[in-house]
């Protein structure tokens, strides 16, 4: 096995994938990895709570909040706490990764 080149499907920047590493995954039967060490070290952290904090407006009440995803990036719905519980029971549950508010 050869040394492999793959684009990092978030910030689509090339990375190596050594023939090692393709030999662990393969013997784990682990998919190829789709996001480069840097973003892949940067979604560790999030999942060990250690997000950045942004502040913004609840789009419905118009309440100032603190959530852990950038607005700007955000495509939901920004909502409050109460203003998200309400607009989940009003609609089908799609959101499977509702945006926390910090409190
Ligand atoms: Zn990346
Ligand atoms: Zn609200």
């Amino acid at each position: 096995m050869a040394n492999m080149t793959l684009t990092c499907k978030v910030c689509n920047r090339q990375f190596l994938v050594i023939d090692q590493e393709q030999a662990f995954l393969k013997e784990k039967n682990l998919p190829l990895p789709t996001n480069c060490p840097g973003c892949r070290q940067e979604r560790r952290l999030k999942l060990r709570g250690e997000r950045a904090l942004y502040r913004t407006t609840c789009q419905k009440c118009r309440k100032e909040i603190i959530v852990a995803y950038d607005p700007k990036v955000v495509k939901n719905m920004i909502l409050c706490r109460q203003d998200y519980e309400q607009y989940y029971l009003e609609n089908d549950p799609i959101i499977v990764d509702p945006l926390p508010e910090v409190s």
